[in-house]
């Protein structure tokens, strides 16, 4: 068995990324329409079938909006907080919830899933670690600042994918009106360019061969510096650095 991992897609416009270790499959967010998200399962050779669980990880509509509506329609179970099941739509099957709690770790099949609370502005927002026993995939975005505990959970990695939302410069001057950037930018917001480029800098990352920079404003940020962050702060070429954009995520990676 070997863990791999795609982005179905990453942005405000929706999230979803895909870990599979060996014929367990596990999507992790859902921010698309039942009929996108079929679309760009195939994309990546995958039907609604293959999946045997969603991971969400806050109620915010880039990430649960198409929760629901794919998981009813393809019976699928749901794993998510008590904070964030509150925003299940009403007649959501509950035979399809499975809560967690925000520090233990949980089996999908031959999956493990480690999650992690994290500082944004939702109801009770985690994030997570995926690993087959051998290697691990750490994923965060929507981290409004680094706290100690994420970077324990995202140190000793094989794989990252951390968000890059914006270049404070591009917010400040951008055409956001002023509470939005002082909501994007603030400790419950989203993690900027050198915030992101900190947060790598401070993890242990001797077994890191993959990193992936996520959730990228098209307002407010560009591929090009996203990778100059993460490059500087792994010591790497900018060309190692990977993007997960909004139309197509990134193709499947061995970690
Ligand atoms: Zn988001
Ligand atoms: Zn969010």
């Amino acid at each position: 068995m070997a863990l791999r991992f795609t982005s179905l897609g990453s942005g405000s416009s929706g999230n979803a990324l895909v870990v599979e270790n060996g014929t367990t499959r596990v999507m992790m967010d859902c921010g698309f329409s039942i009929a996108e998200t079929k679309a760009r399962l195939e994309r990546v050779g995958l039907a609604p079938s293959d999946l045997a669980g969603i991971c969400v990880t806050h109620e915010h509509d880039d990430h649960l909006g198409g929760v629901a509506a794919f998981a009813k329609r393809y019976a699928i179970p749901v794993y998510l907080t008590r904070g964030t099941a509150q925003w299940l739509p009403e007649g959501f099957p509950a035979v399809l919830v499975r809560l967690i709690d925000s520090h233990t770790t949980f089996a999908i099949d031959g999956l493990a899933v480690d999650p992690f609370p994290v500082p944004h502005d939702a109801r009770e927002p985690v994030q997570y670690t995926f690993s087959d026993g051998a290697t691990r995939l750490g994923v965060v975005t929507d981290l409004g600042c680094i706290t100690q505990h994420v970077v324990d959970k995202l140190s000793g990695c094989e794989a990252l994918v951390i968000e890059c939302n914006h270049d404070i410069d591009l917010l400040m001057t951008g055409p956001y009106p002023v509470g939005l950037k002082q909501r994007v930018a603030g400790r419950f917001g989203h993690l900027d360019n050198a915030g992101a480029r900190h947060l790598v800098s401070c993890l242990e990352r001797s077994r890191l061969r993959h990193l992936i920079a996520a959730h990228l404003s098209q307002q407010n940020n560009t591929p090009a510096l996203a990778r100059k962050a993460l490059a500087e702060a792994a010591s790497c070429e900018e060309e190692w650095i990977g993007i997960a954009d909004q139309a197509n995520g990134f193709a499947w990676r061995d970690a």
